[in-house]
């Protein structure tokens, strides 16, 4: 069985304390549910948030032996070097960090990375040992054109060229015209995708296709979280907007 994941991308939102206090609330919200292994959410729902990298330290410390987990929203692929403004892996896992999100569509459209970039980084990240939730989304003008799938799945190849095994790669179908729009695709137009990336994984890695995580991501909130997550390739759900409150990302944490 593949546990949900529920994961927050907080972009670029939120001071350190800012970020501390929502990591804070969150715990207390959550944790209560991880304590008591009764608890059907806790069993099925792993929880992720990802806050800016200078919020990194506070939301490490403020989530230190809680059950929700620790992500960043972007990588460099070298551990070192001349490469200004960039973060590396090893300077992540410093602070507990385990899931890296990877060719987010505002990196791949606002930054213009490309997928031989955000394959470097899906191999980088691996290379350290932390999860990469490789994102794959098209855009409005390719939904319009009918390129759905085509888009979807040259993204996909491209950036698990060389991974020899899915083992901790997650991946996020994000349509770019749903993101932050309040626009969502319908469970049913999601569940299409979905479908055809998990073919796709399991021409590629077989059996072992059939247990990665495939998220839904694009204006998700606790109104349609369930109907998407009743799909049976829809594992879980990216959160932009609505992660940033506590009560509405525990509200979807916790299905609606
Ligand atoms: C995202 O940031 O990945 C996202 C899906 O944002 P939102 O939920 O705001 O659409």
């Amino acid at each position: 069985m593949r546990l949900m994941l529920i994961a927050g991308n907080w972009k670029m939102n939120l001071t350190a304390g800012e970020a501390e206090a929502l990591a804070a609330a969150l715990r207390a919200g959550l944790d209560r549910d991880a304590d008591d292994l009764q608890d059907e959410v806790a069993r099925t729902r792993e929880v992720m948030v990802a806050p800016p990298f200078v919020a990194i330290p506070a939301v490490a410390q403020a989530l230190a032996g809680s059950s929700i987990a620790l992500g960043a929203q972007n990588m460099h692929f070298e551990e070192k070097g001349a490469f200004t403004g960039e973060i590396s892996a090893p300077m992540l896992k410093v602070f507990g960090v385990r899931y890296v999100i990877i060719g987010h569509s505002e990196r791949r459209h606002v930054f213009g990375e490309s997928d031989e970039l955000i394959n470097k980084k899906v191999r980088a990240a691996l290379r350290h040992g932390l999860h990469p939730i490789l994102c794959v989304g098209e855009t409005q003008a390719e939904h319009d054109s009918g390129r759905t799938l085509t888009v979807v799945l040259s993204q996909l190849q491209n950036g698990l060229d060389g991974v020899a095994g899915p083992g901790l790669v997650t991946l996020a179908y994000e349509p770019v015209w749903a993101i932050g729009t309040g626009r969502n695709a319908t469970p049913e137009q999601a569940q299409t995708v979905h479908g055809s990336i998990r073919e796709a994984l399991k021409d590629r890695y077989g059996p072992a296709g059939d247990e990665v995580r495939i998220l839904y991501g694009g204006s998700v909130t606790a109104e349609n979280v369930d109907s998407l997550l009743s799909k049976p390739d829809i594992d879980g759900a990216l959160v932009g907007g609505a992660s940033l409150k506590a009560d509405s990302f525990i509200r979807i944490v916790r299905g609606g």
